[in-house]
């Protein structure tokens, strides 16, 4: 079924409350940029409400966006825009660890763009942001999405060497899809071997994300699964792609909410991954203090 019609379950749930006008209004004060808000991410009402800084993970989660918002590559399933990259602003670090603080969230998710054009292709940046988040805020807990630097063992290295909680490194899709849904930059082997280094030098806990709807079969998705286990992987969550516009890549297939329970089961009960997080509209960063705290400090 291609570019099938959106189903009922997708339906959004508008923000609204407290904790959302308050965390909206830290982050204009202070020209940052939440990937909950450039993406218009649906689980925008759920991440951001809940008693931020309760100290107990059931405070906001909410996505930072580093470096920029143009990306120095161009996934196909991807909206953020490509080229035109622009110099770091030095003073992120500092702001982001700032607005953490003053938001009073207990676990933040950073993000970025691709930065293929610089020297470090930003892991300097990455981490010093994460270092001045630990600094002002030690009890907070941090977990990074990163690029996959191009494979560069050195660069992932910095990562690391931050000490965050959590490292997540997103597969997107099975091997076979890989491109045309990524960049040809990207690809399997080089994302697992992130995923695996890291597993490999640290206790840093490890996380991926895929996306269903590109015209995977069950059997790739049970393969990406155990791949990714095998290669140290901790936690995973599974969503629906969606279309972003006419110019990305069409949907496939919606699979519906009873699929993704199934998939849960699968990589929670069978391939043993801490836990899974699996429905239509889980993203990587969907909850991921809550169920963190539940299922990995409880
Ligand atoms: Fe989007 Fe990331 Fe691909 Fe850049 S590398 S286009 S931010 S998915
Ligand atoms: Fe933000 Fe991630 Fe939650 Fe979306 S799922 S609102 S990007 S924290």
């Amino acid at each position: 079924m291609s570019s099938a019609r959106k189903p009922d379950w997708l339906k959004m749930r508008p923000p609204s409350g407290r904790e959302f006008t308050d965390i909206r209004e830290t982050l204009r004060d202070r020209n940052l940029h939440t990937v909950c808000e450039e993406a218009n991410c649906p689980n925008l009402g759920e991440c951001w409400s809940g008693g931020a800084g309760t100290g107990d993970g059931e405070g906001g989660t909410a996505t930072f966006m580093l470096m920029g918002d143009r990306c120095s590559r161009a996934c196909n399933f991807c909206d953020v825009e490509t080229g035109g990259m622009e110099p770091l602003d030095p003073d992120e670090p500092e702001n982001v660890a700032e607005a953490v603080a003053e938001i009073g969230l207990d676990y933040v998710v950073l993000t970025s763009v691709d930065r293929d054009d610089l020297p470090d292709q930003g892991a300097g940046h990455f981490a010093e942001t994460i270092r001045e988040i630990k600094a002002r805020h030690p009890g907070i807990l941090v977990e990074v999405l990163i690029p996959d630097f191009q494979g560069e063992e050195q660069l992932v290295r910095k990562i690391i060497d931050a000490e965050p909680d959590v490292i997540a490194h997103n597969v997107e899709t099975v091997e076979r899809l890989q491109y045309p849904v990524r960049d040809r930059r990207a690809g399997y082997e080089q994302s697992l071997s992130v995923l695996e280094q890291v597993d490999r030098e640290s206790d840093i806990y490890t996380k991926t994300s895929i996306m269903l709807g590109h015209g995977e079969y069950d059997h790739e998705v049970y393969r990406t699964l155990a791949d990714c286990r095998e290669r140290g992987v901790d936690i995973v969550t599974l969503g629906q792609y969606l279309r972003p516009s006419r110019d990305h890549l069409e949907v496939q297939r919606y699979d519906h909410p009873d699929k993704y329970e199934t998939w849960r089961r699968v990589a929670e009960e069978e391939l043993g991954f801490l836990y899974c997080a699996s429905g239509p509209m889980v993203r990587s960063s969907y909850k991921a203090g809550e169920l963190f705290v539940d299922a990995v400090l409880r």
